[in-house]
């Protein structure tokens, strides 16, 4: 069985202690293929350094979180643009909007996310979204980009069944993770709607941690919890659901 993690910042500070073992744990339980989300500059060199420890599972995005658009957000958008001028990564991401937190920088965040599209438009790469608070304005967005070769993942999707279905309609596939686990979490009453297809997993650890682990911290390794939860929700056994959603990563990242 081959588990596909399409969203883990196995690179932060959360792991420093111990990132061999999370990794050897999950390589022991089938999770043997990590997409690595970028959040901003200060990061670069640490997800550098992850991949040239583990070139056969680890494979890198780049861009600039919405959360992290603040002042100098435009600076932020020249490295993301000088480090794709430069190598290869498998995604634009994360990119998207954030208003949880904060709105002050909200036209900054819509700015910073067109562009970003544009740039995996000239790149031919998928888009990985954050979302958070922000439907509509993310939606929005995705309306006046929209286009034949703009296509990717919408992140720890947490909407609902139209919403699913309005980002599906933007070549987007739903990236499940431990929120699906959770008792109020809502997106298991209507995720056997969804064709799996348009199904990724993913962990966003160390944050959003399945049950039984809720409140903790997150690792690669806890994917097969949300896989055990999927099967239930759609009666499929979990290496069939561990095939496809691995298919459905290869046809979004060519890898
Ligand atoms: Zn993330």
């Amino acid at each position: 069985m081959i588990l596909t993690d399409t969203h883990t910042h196995l690179y932060s500070e959360a792991f420093d202690d111990d990132r061999d073992m999370v990794i050897n744990d999950a390589l022991k339980r089938g999770v043997s293929r990590f997409f690595i989300p970028a959040i901003d500059s200060s990061y670069t060199a640490a997800m550098l350094s992850l991949e040239k420890a583990y070139p056969d599972n680890v494979f890198l995005m780049m861009g600039l979180h919405p959360t992290y658009v603040k002042e100098n957000y435009l600076d932020e958008l020249k490295h993301v643009e000088e480090m794709l001028s430069t190598r290869k990564f498998y995604a634009i991401g994360e990119i998207g909007i954030d208003l949880y937190w904060d709105k002050t920088f909200l036209k900054q965040q819509q700015d910073a996310f067109k562009y970003q599209i544009r740039l995996a438009k000239k790149y031919h790469l998928p888009i990985v979204i954050h979302c958070r608070d922000a439907f509509d304005e993310v939606f929005e967005v995705l309306e006046s980009e929209k286009s034949d070769d703009l296509f990717g993942i919408f992140h720890c999707f947490t909407g609902s069944f139209e919403q699913a279905q309005q980002a599906i309609s933007y070549n987007m596939k739903l990236g499940i993770g431990g929120v699906v686990t959770f008792k109020n979490g809502k997106i298991d009453t209507f995720l056997n709607k969804i064709d799996l297809n348009h199904i990724v997993l993913e962990t966003d650890s160390p944050y959003l941690a399945p049950v039984p682990y809720r409140g903790k911290r997150n690792e690669s390794a806890y994917l097969v919890n949300v896989l055990e939860k999927l099967s239930e929700v759609y009666g499929v056994n979990t290496e069939i659901i561990a095939q496809i959603t691995t298919d459905n990563s290869k046809d979004i990242f060519k890898v």
